[in-house]
């Protein structure tokens, strides 16, 4: 089974892909300052950096939940940096999967709503039988009846991660997915999302100051001061850690 909605065919390329993006914030910040990055189809990025330096606010012009004040930003081969609502929306549906550190689900649906409300939002058939085998990938069939509020936080981040992507989206951008979590569930959490790059092909871009979630991606960005400080490949825990130690010097 594959997540990718282009033809097998085409050559790779970057899923998301931002061009000398620059973010001024009402008031002034300039969060953003010349950010070029890409990532990868079937690839998982950790993006970090001091607080402030502009990481939610990259992951936000990314995914297209904010608009970037200067530069181009191409989903999934759109330009969508000078798109207005609702094509903007449009686009989110159709090729982004969020999955957040507070989970937002809806309490007031089923595990089973949950999964499938972004494809219904974006107006598609839900894919049930993808749907079904992602609640047993992560551990939670025959919890379809459940409410969020009978699970834990672990198993509330599970469902989040079955319903990023059950839409089978190009990308899926998390921001702390695991901040909420304790070390041992976080690390099942990582663990999950790991298994779907590595057998679904998923492209997973991860926001996170733990260096030990960064040392399960294939690749760190690094943001200080809203510009790309750096890169690593293969990362470890203990090169990223100091990495973050030289930029909060
Ligand atoms: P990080 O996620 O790395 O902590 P952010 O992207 O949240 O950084 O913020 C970068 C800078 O932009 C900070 O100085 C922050 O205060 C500012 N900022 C972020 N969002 C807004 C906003 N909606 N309005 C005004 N300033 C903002
Ligand atoms: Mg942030």
């Amino acid at each position: 089974m594959v997540l990718v909605q282009d033809s097998k065919d085409a050559p790779p390329r970057d899923v998301v892909e931002l061009a000398d993006v620059t973010k001024v914030h009402p008031g002034g910040v300039r969060a953003l300052d010349g950010v070029t990055v890409g990532f990868g189809r079937g690839s998982f990025t950790a993006v970090m950096g001091p607080s402030g330096s502009g990481k939610s606010t990259l992951l936000h012009c990314a995914a297209g939940l904010d608009r970037p004040s200067s530069g181009r930003v191409v989903l999934a081969g759109e330009d969508i940096a000078g798109l207005r609502e609702p094509k903007l929306t449009a686009v989110r549906r159709a090729h982004v999967g969020f999955v957040f550190q507070s989970f937002n689900l809806v309490d007031s649906l089923s595990v089973w709503d949950n999964v499938l409300l972004p494809q219904q939002l974006a107006g598609k058939r839900p894919d049930r039988a993808w749907a079904k085998e992602l609640l047993a990938r992560v551990g939670l069939a025959g919890r379809e009846k459940s409410r969020p509020g009978q699970l834990s936080g672990g198993q509330q981040q599970r469902v989040a991660l079955a319903r990023a992507l059950a839409s089978r989206p190009g990308v899926i951008f998390g921001d702390e997915p695991t901040g909420a979590l304790d070390l041992s569930t976080g690390r099942e959490v990582l663990a999950l999302l790991r298994r779907f790059v590595d057998e679904f092909g998923a492209t997973i871009v991860m926001v996170t100051h733990d260096p030990a979630a960064a040392g399960w991606a294939d690749r760190v960005v690094f943001l200080a001061d809203g510009r790309v400080a750096g890169e690593l490949h293969s990362p470890t825990a203990e090169q990223v850690s100091a990495r973050m130690m030289e930029l909060t010097k």
